[in-house]
């Protein structure tokens, strides 16, 4: 494919940013996005910068009546030295392409996505927010726009990146979450979406997660969609156990989501030779051994909260404390690792942040 150029429309007003203190997750949005469209048979074009604005759709189009959408989600960090960065963008756009490839959607050209995100994050950099622990979202995703109610993948699509300032996960350091283990509702089963990020994965998702939210529970543990006896993952994170020394995290078996946080958890404890180790995980197992006392900690990992440690886990009727409550040695130590790296303030042997160009010539 030909390099596109990314065409662009500077705004001309710019908004008021929220104050660093009041950002909300997911509520304000940036001056500008970026948007690309697709269709049968120029592939990828009008690769293009705009003004944050409505998109006009044809009320017909396929995204609205069966789903097929991809997204993605990962953040740009300011470092102390005003710099900003992004946290291993590639895995993003390569799981993109494996979402696309699932839901039937044409693949993107990773480098020139990443690229696109880049020269976006560029110019909306005021939006950048520098207080501790806050960031810039980076939401790009992919809907099929092709007006027609036919049930077959479209032949139009757009792919559409937006920016929102978000702020620090955790007020007060990190606080361990209460989680209700699903036994009614699946999420998915193998062979289904559970491995692409879709949004129908989250429509699925919704009805169990509000009716444990009355109880007080911050989010459910899924189990596997045929037996209903072993552990997925949690909401939208991925999940870990420490046993007896060793941390145990659901292998990749078709129905779980392939965090870029799980990656870089499992390759840290690699790096300090902490056993981990990638296998299916029972509840029977994991009660059991928080029965003989040998259950040390539990956490969730995802690009939003990087870490949530687990300091309650509820199954059929019973709690299992864990680790009294309290944050775990293994989840602060990723926890303060991960963030480190991205925020710059702890060293990357793995290669894992990419400074966006500050300086890209505005066109
Ligand atoms: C996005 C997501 C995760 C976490 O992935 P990260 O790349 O670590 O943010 C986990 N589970 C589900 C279902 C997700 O959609």
């Amino acid at each position: 494919m030909a390099e596109q150029t990314i065409r662009v429309q500077l705004s001309e007003t710019k908004k008021e940013k929220p104050k660093s203190d009041q950002l909300i997750f997911g509520r304000a949005f940036t001056d500008h996005m970026f948007v690309m469209d697709y269709s049968d048979p120029l592939g990828w074009h009008n690769a293009s910068i705009v003004p944050y604005q409505p998109l006009s759709i044809d009320p017909s189009a396929m995204v609205f009546h069966y789903g097929q959408s991809v997204f993605e989600g990962l953040k740009a960090f300011r470092t102390k030295d005003g710099d900003i960065q992004l946290f291993r963008p590639r895995k993003n756009f390569e799981r993109l392409n494996l979402s696309n490839d699932r839901l039937c959607i044409p693949p993107v050209d990773e480098a020139f996505a990443l690229k696109a995100i880049k020269k976006l994050v560029s110019i909306d950099k005021e939006w950048v927010p520098d207080a501790e622990g806050t960031s810039l979202y980076i939401r790009p995703f992919i809907i099929s726009t092709e007006p027609y109610l036919g049930v077959a993948p479209a032949s139009h699509y757009k792919f559409i990146v937006i920016l929102s300032p978000v702020g620090a996960y955790y007020k007060e350091g990190i606080n361990p979450i209460k989680i209700a283990v699903e036994n009614h509702y699946v999420r998915t089963v193998k062979g289904g979406t559970g491995e692409a990020k879709t949004g129908g994965n989250y429509a699925a998702s919704l009805k169990a997660q509000e009716l444990v939210s009355k109880d007080g529970f911050a989010q459910v543990l899924w189990l596997d969609g045929v037996e209903k006896k072993y552990i997925e993952e949690v909401g939208s994170m991925n999940v870990f156990f420490k046993i007896n020394g060793e941390v145990v995290t659901p292998e990749l078996n078709g129905s779980i989501l392939a965090g870029v946080t799980r990656d870089s958890v499992i390759e840290l404890l690699r790096h300090w030779n902490i056993p981990v180790s990638e296998r299916r995980i029972s509840m029977e197992e994991l009660r059991e051994a928080y029965l003989d006392g040998t259950l040390e900690e539990a956490f969730g990992s995802g690009t939003a909260a990087v870490i949530s440690p687990i300091g309650q886990l509820t199954w059929e009727g019973k709690d299992m404390v864990i680790n009294e409550g309290k944050t775990g040695e293994i989840s602060q130590k990723v926890y303060d690792t991960i963030t480190g790296i991205q925020y710059g303030t702890s060293e990357d042997p793995f290669g894992w942040v990419e400074e966006v160009e500050a300086k890209t010539t505005v066109k």
